[in-house]
């Protein structure tokens, strides 16, 4: 006698199993968006699984900023360089140029966060991406410390890389690196900005510093290869939390002969 109900149910469950596969970075495609604490590295996807090609957007931009006015990503088929400064998505396009995200467009992988960040004291002056890292590591030591940095100045140089958008069948990052445009500006005012990251987020995002750059007049930027800074100041925020929108059923890396997988600091999108 029970079992007319029980099939109604199980037909009625049936379009929202469906549903829930489709939008798999359901809360940032959510209109009334999760509240995160502070301090929380809020993310779109894995980066294991971008690793291995897959460049689909899974999150619209349009719920990104909900969650964060500040990180680094990609966007649907890896076309170009995320930035997120001050609440506004810029996208670094393959050919060098810079301009604000489609918010109609998608995300297969972005890392944001709600930045709130403590100068550092002093000036930074003439010093490059390695000697930043060692003074940042100084100020901030620990392996174990997720930081969110921003570094606003004079730089004598900048190095940045972007990639052209990715048709089907995707090839793995590390293949599309491989093809990257590298850019140079000299004498520019902007904006360094991104994370350092615990060896224990491997799989999901970059462990290490990953910067992405945007100048002042926003006509240049990328993902950073290496810079000199001229004259700047930073600011730093522990991040403690993390969330995650996973990459649900998206295969991850294969592995090369040796059975090990691409390590993701050596393929940063
Ligand atoms: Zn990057």
């Amino acid at each position: 006698m029970s079992a007319p109900p029980l099939l109604l149910r199980l037909a009625r469950s049936r379009p929202l199993a469906l549903g829930l596969l489709a939008f798999a970075a359901g809360a940032f495609a959510a209109d009334d968006p999760i509240r995160l604490p502070p301090d929380t590295l809020a993310q779109v996807g894995a980066i294991d699984t971008l690793l291995a090609g897959n460049y689909d957007g899974t999150a619209p931009l349009a719920g990104l900023t909900r969650y964060g006015d500040f990180g680094v990503g990609t966007f649907d088929r890896i076309d170009g360089e995320m930035v997120v400064l001050d609440g506004v998505i810029y996208q670094v396009l393959g050919t060098g140029a810079v301009m604000r995200a489609d918010l109609a467009g998608s995300t297969p992988f972005a890392a944001v966060c709600h930045f709130q960040g403590k100068a550092l004291p002093g000036e930074l002056r003439a010093i490059d991406f390695a000697a930043l890292q060692r003074t940042i590591d100084m100020a901030y030591p620990g392996e174990n410390v997720p930081l969110a940095l921003r570094v606003d100045g004079r730089f004598a140089l900048v190095r940045t890389r972007s990639v052209p958008a990715q048709q089907r069948p995707y090839r793995v990052l590390a293949e599309v690196t491989r093809t990257q445009v590298e850019f140079e500006a000299k004498d520019v005012t902007g904006t360094l900005l991104g994370f350092r990251l615990p060896a224990f987020v491997k799989g999901l995002n970059s462990p290490g510093y990953h910067l992405h750059f945007l100048s002042a007049d926003r006509s240049f930027g990328g993902h950073v290869l290496d810079f000199e800074i001229a004259a700047g100041s930073a600011q730093v925020q522990v991040l403690s939390n993390l969330f995650v929108a996973l990459p649900v059923g998206k295969p991850g890396p294969a592995g090369d002969r040796t059975g090990e997988p691409p390590q993701a600091g050596s393929f940063q999108p």
